[in-house]
């Protein structure tokens, strides 16, 4: 029986740590033409290192110091990395206080009277002016495929940190099962163009770059309009593009927030699981028609 059908399927792709919430999704994901993937922590690692502490108007451990403050209070991979740096020199602990996320851009709070603000380049400058040594520095460290973040300290670009990702290492495979497949693959990012066309270029996807959590969700909703789309993510802020997808998927390791917005989550973190998952659901329905 049909019934019967599904619930053999959910259970097969539960024991290969495919949770899916539901038959109805297993219906939809049989349907999809696009998977829009998510960049950080999704087709990468989700690890990065930083890799460059450039002194700007404060020196390199000051630089780091101010950036952990509020990165402790961070759960963006971008944060871990750049605490863990912090603690690996032993640079002296700074308290912040008003901390906050600013979502798709980097986090914000106050150290003493300074306002201070961790993220990305492009809208630090609403925070303080970008000097031409900045703007270089930026050029030369983006061009290498990394992603740089600007930290503010009074409204001055007091210093930049500079991280990479790697891919993971199925991510290359797993898309060129999907083209097979003939399903088109997607990277929505909210990384610099030249970070983001690194990976693309690596693994063989179409980027688009620089979009904010509510762009990623505009996106997902208008390939949703002409098409059959899965979202697959991992951060809170891909929740709303989660959410846009006929499909969402989360990838096991995510937080809380994208594995509760997702309609199924690969328990194992493989990117491989998506086509995998895929292959299965038009497998159940092709059985059942
Ligand atoms: P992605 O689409 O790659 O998962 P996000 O939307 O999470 O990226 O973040 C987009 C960009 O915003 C990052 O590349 C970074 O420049 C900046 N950013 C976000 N969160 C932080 C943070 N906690 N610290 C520093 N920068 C951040
Ligand atoms: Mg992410």
């Amino acid at each position: 029986s049909v019934p019967a059908a599904i619930a053999s399927s959910l259970a097969t792709a539960a024991r290969r740590g495919l949770l899916i919430k539901g038959g109805a999704v297993i219906e939809a994901l049989a349907g999809v033409d696009t998977v829009a993937f998510d960049k950080t922590g999704t087709l990468t690692i989700g690890r990065p290192v930083v890799t460059d502490v450039v002194a700007l108007e404060a020196a390199e451990p000051r630089v780091l110091a101010l950036a952990a403050a509020v990165e402790r209070r961070s759960s963006h991979p971008l944060a871990a990395a750049i605490v863990a740096r912090a603690e690996a020199e032993a640079v002296a602990t700074v308290m912040a206080e008003d901390v906050a996320a600013v979502p798709g851009k980097g986090m914000a709070g106050t150290i003493g009277e300074a306002a201070v603000f961790v993220g990305a380049p492009r809208h630090a400058a609403a925070w303080a002016p970008l000097p031409e040594a900045a703007l270089a520095a930026i050029d030369r460290l983006e061009g290498e495929g990394k992603t740089v973040v600007v930290v503010v300290s009074a409204a001055r670009a007091v210093g930049l940190l500079a991280l990479r990702d790697e891919p993971r290492p199925d991510a290359a495979a797993a898309i060129g099962r999907l083209n097979a497949m003939g399903i088109r693959p997607l990277m929505l990012t909210g990384d610099n163009p030249r970070a983001a066309a690194a990976v693309g270029e690596a693994l063989g996807v179409a980027v688009t770059a620089g979009m904010l959590p509510a762009d990623k969700a505009k996106a997902v909703a208008e390939l949703a309009r002409g098409g059959r789309v899965a979202m697959v993510g991992d951060g809170i802020n891909d929740a709303p593009a989660l959410a846009s997808a006929q499909v969402g998927i989360a990838m096991g390791s995510g937080t809380r927030v994208a594995i509760e917005a997702a309609d199924a989550a690969l328990l194992h973190d493989r990117v491989g699981d998506v086509p995998a998952l895929i292959g299965l659901a038009r497998a159940t329905m092709a059985n059942i028609r």
